[in-house]
């Protein structure tokens, strides 16, 4: 098979790295190669951000009316929409994501641009109440210049947007690094963005490996701000970089996070959420909710339910649309649900369903969907993040016990509540430590909504109103308004 030849964009220009030097992106289906792209190093990460650079400082962007910037990105939500069925394709083949999923993404996607098209001329500086006289003082909130965004394999398309809509909106010029298992996509999406009217060197994408490329954009000295999804791990890696630029940072991490089902849950709902939180996207989701707390007079019943709507799931080709499950994004993911697996067997568990590589996928990366009662929450596979459809079942009695049960985790991202009564729905959402809380739902995303985590899920937000504010900072401008000379230079006035 051939294989696609794609670039990278710098400055307006498809390009090379300057070593000549590609990698391959697999197609996590078949396992097989499906495109070649520039594997840039530190040379390529340096032109493209001095490209943003140049390009931020440039007046017909700086000086750009901030309704001017809104219709760039109207064009680019619209742009998305139209290009909704390509884009989701695409997406599938590189990271084996759900059609179905892909599809789902793509028809809310254009929102974050166009929600971010309509605050991009409504942030505002004020005037200070200053206490002195003969002195007016105001804020501008200013962009902050090049803004880096990292971006990991399992949502290119929705994390990148999360990140690139509310940046663009607040006049800054952007690097974006890929996933080296998922570029593809993002390419598509940068060049819907030069079609919407950004200029060239605005929008950015290097395309490369982590600890090269990734590196090298997050200790860039002119690098401002830093937003990264992924994991801890490279958090840690990003953090220390970032002790070089002091760029601002948001860090969006991982988590196992609590799907919390009472006894008085409406079960069908619950099982249906239970299996979006958990199965879709076979587990790679960062809010996956991957501990399964269920309450003691309803867990035979609830456990019955569940196995028997996982045994229903279609394991299959990611771009088929009767398949509900695909496969690991990549082989070596796969390996580590198989290793996390076999510890948590080796701990104590007992596997209720799944467990192992299903029959008849030999090519791809597939895994069945595979429930584990955990005698503790102790165990390897309770405490820690697999990034695989593996959900880690334990029981629990009464509220109190619920709330201790959830909190007792170093990630606190998102929870799902499962209960017909509204109040202790409420008491749940306020008394559980977590970023997001869904009560009778599961996986609920909107522009409208911030996401973000706790502890080792990271800080801060992405999305929802605040979200441009993030990619600025405030000006304070001083204005003396009297006629008198300036009195005593040698005091703090
Ligand atoms: P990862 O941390 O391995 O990689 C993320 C990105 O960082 C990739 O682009 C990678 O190339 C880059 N990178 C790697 N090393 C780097 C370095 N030294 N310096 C700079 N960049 C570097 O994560 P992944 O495996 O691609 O994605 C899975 C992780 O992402 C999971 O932990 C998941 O929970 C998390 N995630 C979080 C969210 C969220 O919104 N909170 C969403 C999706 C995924």
């Amino acid at each position: 098979m051939t294989l696609e030849r794609l670039h990278m964009l710098i400055d307006g220009d498809w390009t090379e790295a300057a070593s000549g030097s590609v990698f391959t992106s697999l197609n996590p289906a078949n396992g097989q190669a499906w495109a070649e792209l520039p594997d840039a190093g530190e040379a390529d990460v340096d032109r493209a951000v001095r490209a943003a650079q140049t390009a931020f400082d440039r007046p017909e962007w700086r000086n750009l009316p901030a309704g001017a910037r809104g219709k760039m990105l109207r064009r680019l939500g619209d742009l998305v929409e139209q290009n909704r069925e390509r884009l989701a394709v695409l997406e599938t083949r590189d990271n084996g994501k759900l059609i179905r999923e892909t599809r789902g993404q793509l028809g809310y996607l254009p929102e974050f641009f166009h929600y971010a098209a309509g605050l991009a001329d409504k942030v505002e500086g004020s005037t200070l109440p200053i206490d002195k006289t003969d002195m007016f003082a105001f804020t501008r909130p200013e962009p902050l210049g090049v803004v880096a965004a990292i971006i990991p394999w399992n949502s290119p398309l929705y994390l990148t947007a999360i990140k690139l809509a509310p940046a663009l909106a607040a006049g800054n010029a952007i690097v974006i690094k890929p996933s080296e298992h998922a570029s593809a996509s993002i390419l598509e999406l940068a060049r819907l963005a030069g079609e919407a009217g950004f200029p060239a060197g605005i929008v950015n994408v290097v395309t490369g490996l982590g600890p090269t490329a990734g590196a090298a954009l997050t200790r860039h000295p002119l690098v401002r701000r830093i937003a990264f999804t992924g994991g801890p791990e490279t958090a840690r890696h990003v953090v220390r970089a970032s002790a070089e630029n002091f760029a601002q940072l948001s860090l969006e991490l991982g988590g196992k996070s609590a799907n919390i089902v009472f006894d008085d849950a409406e079960l069908e709902s619950a099982v249906n959420g239970v299996v979006a939180g958990i199965f879709a996207a076979s587990g790679q989701s960062c809010v996956a909710g991957a501990r399964l707390l269920v309450e003691d007079g309803i867990y035979d019943r609830f456990v019955a339910a569940l196995t028997e709507r996982m045994a229903r799931i279609r394991i299959g080709d990611p771009i088929d649309p009767e398949s509900d499950m695909g496969p690991m994004a990549t082989e070596a993911q796969l390996g580590v649900v198989e290793r996390m697996v076999a510890e948590a067997k080796a701990e104590g568990a007992t596997v209720l369903a799944g467990a192992q590589r299903p029959a008849g996928h030999d090519a791809g990366w597939y895994y069945e969907p595979t429930l584990l009662s955990c005698p503790s929450a102790d165990l390897s596979v309770v405490r820690n993040e697999v990034f695989g459809p593996v959900a880690a079942i334990l029981r629990f009695k009464g509220e109190a016990q619920a709330v201790a049960m959830a909190n007792d985790s170093a990630y606190a991202l998102a929870a799902g509540i499962w209960t017909r009564d509204i109040a202790r729905g409420h008491r749940m959402a306020r008394d559980v430590r977590a970023g997001i809380v869904w009560v009778n739902t599961y996986r609920a995303v909107s522009a409208m909504a911030p996401i973000g985590g706790f502890g080792l899920s990271g800080y801060g937000r992405e999305g929802g109103i605040e979200s441009v504010l993030d990619y600025t900072a405030l000006k304070t401008v001083w204005i003396n308004l009297s006629e008198q000379p300036m009195g005593d230079p040698f005091v703090m006035r």
